[in-house]
């Protein structure tokens, strides 16, 4: 099970956290403050920390700061009222894991944690590991992919989308993000592209193509591996 600290001064807030965090059986720790964050993350090993930027006393990029430089293994998902906030925490690099903009709602959050903790688990486990999901394999080094034991032939688009949207399940891919990702600016059509490629990805990979257990749509937005 894993442990995760919520920092966040309005009790309101925490506590709407720590009741959707506990019902999804995570192990939860609380503070009001950046100053009670650290010295409690000086007794307890903490797997994430959900880090509030605007805090009394040290605010939450000091926090960040200062737990990358001690816990290097400690995943960090901020939290910040408004967007712009975000160009100073990517900016600063401070190396926060991801974030979420208040408002948040909880099916948000919890996708973005076991995004994070997948993520953070495998890195410190054994880079560039193989994932295994159902009757997929996929090897990220050699770019194999395997269902149910035989080879999936994909084209370098193909393979790219699967593996950005496996990397992270439960995270929804825009279209934009997604031609960005995997086209990077070699690429001047519009975003019908990547709706082709899903649905030959599709057909490659789900048993049933026009019911995807893989890679589901997400109406009007675009797509994401779901979570299991
Ligand atoms: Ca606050």
């Amino acid at each position: 099970m894993s442990k995760i600290l919520i920092v966040e001064d309005e009790k309101p807030i925490r506590e709407f956290i720590a009741i959707n965090l506990k019902r999804e059986k995570y192990e939860v720790v609380e503070a009001v403050s950046g100053e009670e964050a650290l010295s409690l993350l000086k007794d307890e090993e903490v797997d994430l920390v959900i880090l509030d930027i605007m805090l009394p006393g040290i605010d939450g990029y000091e926090v960040c700061r200062n737990i990358r430089e001690n816990l290097p293994d400690t995943a960090i998902i901020m939290v910040t009222a408004k967007s712009q906030d975000m160009d100073k925490v990517i900016g600063l690099e401070l190396g926060a894991d991801d974030y979420v903009i208040k408002p948040f709602n909880t099916y948000e959050l919890i996708a973005r944690i076991r995004s994070v903790l997948r993520r953070t688990k495998k890195t410190s486990a054994l880079k560039s590991q193989t994932i295994i999901d159902g009757s997929l394999k996929i090897n990220p080094v050699s770019q194999m992919v395997y269902k149910n034991g035989n080879v999936v032939e994909l084209t370098p688009k193909e393979f790219g989308l699967l593996l950005t949207l496996a990397k992270s399940p439960g995270e929804v891919f825009e279209r934009n993000r997604l031609l960005d990702i995997v086209w990077d600016e070699e690429y001047f059509g519009d975003t019908k592209t990547v709706d082709v490629h899903i649905r030959r990805l599709r057909e490659k990979i789900e048993d049933n193509p026009s019911q995807p257990v893989y890679i589901e749509t997400v109406w009007g937005v675009g797509y994401r591996w779901r979570l299991k």
